[in-house]
Formats: C-alpha cells, structure tokens, sequence
C-alpha cells in the first residue's frame, strides 16, 4: 500500500478542500412551504431549460424527489453515468459530489453539465493527487490501472479500467482470470476486500472515504446483540472488522436492493444516512437502523453523513440553472483520455449483468441477483 494519506481537515488555497468548509456551506433547513416553493421553481426551470436532475442516494429527500417527479434519476454513479449520457436533454444537473458531474461530462462532452456546488468534493478524489497517482502508476508499469468512480479526471485519464462499488468485484476477477495484475486507487477497504474476494495481485493506494471509514465493529456488534433478527447490511468501503459483520456486502444499489427484496423485517444500514429516504420509499414496511459511528472507539467526523453530498440544496439548483453557476468543464485532451476506462466498465457491465448481483455473506435467503 502507499503511503499517502491525506489529511481533511486542512486548508487548501482556497479552503475548499476541507471538511469544516464543507459543513459550513451546507444549506440551511427550510421550512415546508419554503421548501415547495423552491421545488415548484426548479421543477419549472429544469423543464423550461429542457434540463433533467440526476441525483446520488446520498442528497437531500427534496433533491432525490424532485429528480423522480421531473424525469431525472436517483441513483448510485454508475447509473446516474448512464443515465446522463442516454438521455436526451442537452443540460444535465448533476446533483452529487463533483467527480460524478466530470464523469457525466467526460461522457458526454457536448452537453452542458450543471452542479448545485462544485466544491462538493470527495475525500477519496482528494486523497489521490494526479501527480502522486502518475508516480505510482511509472513505478508500476506491468500491472492493470484500475480506479474507482470517486477520483478526477485526470486521475481516470491514466487508468485503464474505471469501476464502481457496483461492479468493482467481478471487473477485477475478470482481471485476474486473464493473468492480470492490478494497481488499484484510491480506497484501500474497496481495495483490500476485492483483493480477499479475488486473490486478485492487487497494489492499493491508501484513500478512504471519511463517512465510511468510520462505522466501527465494537458498537455494531452491540446493535446486532439488541437486534437479533437484523439483516446487517455495510458498504465495502467500510473497515475490515466491520464489512466481517455484514449479512450483505454491496454498493448503494445492491444495499437498496436487499432491503426491498429481504425477507427480514429490520435491517442495520452502513453507509451515507441519506439512502434511508430512498430505502423507505421503496420498503415502506422495513425497520431500518442506523449502523453506529459513535461510541468508544469513534472518532465521527462524517457521523454517516457526507459533508460535501450536504452541500447540495434546491437553491443550488436554481442558480445553476438560472445563471449558469457550476458548470463542469473537463480539458478535452484529459476528457478523450479518461473516457476510455469508462466505456470499458460500462461495455463490461453491459455484457455482464450478473456483474451487479449483491454480495451475500453466509446463508441469507430472500435476495435475488441484480
Ligand atoms: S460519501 Fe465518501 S465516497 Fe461518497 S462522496 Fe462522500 S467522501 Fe466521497
């Protein structure tokens, strides 16, 4: 593993890059007939401006609304990717973290792409600098680049393979079953519980994303105590100890996916709070529970939720659209460079279905592939 570890609670030039700046540009709460008013006024300028709301699991209940009710999306980034580049609008408003509007960008390269707030960021795209990447890559030269969803376009600009949480798995066993070595970045739990999965020759960056890296096993184990029937559910870019104690392993998708399709009545959640909302709505009758951040062994910087996915707000919406704040532009040259590793995920994907089948641990019944 590298070295590197990046430190979020620093400034950069700008202050941009850290976590209080992030907490401190978060909108603040509305009330409800403000926050009808708002929507009403986005919905009419996203259909005025022939727009369309792609949203993250992780954004607010008014911004995963109003994508449904207006014809946009809420999904996890592999979706909202395709999503975004099949759709016919020529203006798409990304509402997410920022590596999520250049990919939308980067694939496709003659829409406009909007963001609510483009210091939305992601601890994981900052945690690996394209320089630093670049270093590692020359060191390694024999092996496969492959890079997460969560990184910028210059950093996708040197990989080979892009992938997400969805389908990260099957693509690296692909690599593997071919005599393929990987270097992998940035997350080095993603990382390291592939590499377990596959016995795939992996090389990890040392990335970790700031919401899921603090779940802790001690607490969880305490919850699962009191809740007997739960089905524990944790993203792989949780810790180790934590990921052990998971009934499924699995991105936002194939999480959602397991609570609709679950045959249990409560369900322990590890991953970014917000996805509740989604989970609720599509599993109305389900318990859902909160995997703990909190407690002894806690540090809770994020407390579940993602700062810098906080940021975005309806208000961010309409100035995007009104005055063109927030447009993503990617250079072109790093632009044409970084499509490649996503076209091969999405053609991947496209060939492979089963690629996105939840991960199930032990004996649970009730979960269907994807
Ligand atoms: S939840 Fe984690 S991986 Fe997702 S945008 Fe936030 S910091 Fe990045």
């Amino acid at each position: 593993m590298t070295e590197a570890v990046y430190d979020y609670t620093r400034q950069d030039a700008t202050g941009a890059t850290c976590t209080a700046h992030a907490w401190a540009k978060v909108p603040p709460p509305l009330t409800r007939p403000q926050r009808e008013e708002l929507k009403a006024k986005a919905a009419a300028l996203l259909k005025a401006k022939n727009a369309v709301l792609v949203s993250h699991y992780y954004v607010e209940d008014d911004l995963q609304d109003l994508a449904l009710e207006t014809g946009g999306c809420v999904a996890d980034s592999l979706e909202m990717a395709r999503f975004g580049r099949d759709h016919a609008s020529q203006t798409l408003v990304v509402a997410g973290v920022r590596f999520m509007g250049e990919s939308a960008k980067i694939l496709s390269p003659g829409k406009r792409v909007l963001m609510p707030d483009l210091d939305a960021t992601c601890s994981l795209d900052l945690g690996c600098p394209p320089d630093d990447f670049a270093r590692f890559c020359d060191a390694h030269p024999d092996r496969q680049v492959v890079v997460y969803a969560n990184t910028s376009a210059a950093v996708k600009a040197r990989a080979d393979w892009m992938v997400t949480s969805s389908c990260a798995l099957a693509i690296v066993q692909h690599l593997k079953d071919s005599g393929q070595k990987v270097l992998w970045a940035p997350d080095k739990h993603l990382g390291r519980y592939i590499q377990q999965q596959t016995g795939a020759d992996m090389l990890l960056w040392n990335g970790a994303c700031i919401v899921h890296d603090e779940f802790r096993a001690t607490e969880l184990e305490l919850l699962k105590a009191d809740h007997p029937g739960a089905m524990v559910l944790v993203h792989p870019e949780s810790p180790e100890a934590v990921v052990k104690l998971a009934d499924v392993v699995g991105s936002t998708s194939q999480m959602l996916k397991a609570v609709v399709d679950g045959a249990a009545k409560e369900y322990i959640v590890a991953t970014d709070n917000q996805i509740m909302h989604r989970m609720r709505q599509l599993a109305p009758g389900k318990t859902l529970i909160e995997a703990p951040t909190a407690g002894n062994s806690a540090t809770c910087k994020s407390c579940a939720h993602c700062p810098w996915m906080a940021m975005n707000g309806l208000q961010g919406v309409i100035d995007c659209l009104e005055r063109g704040a927030g447009e993503i532009h990617v250079d072109p040259t790093i632009g044409r460079q970084a499509v490649r590793c996503i076209d091969r995920m999405l053609d991947f994907v496209a060939k492979n279905p089963s690629a996105l089948a939840p991960r199930v641990q032990g004996m649970v019944k009730g979960i269907g592939a994807a």
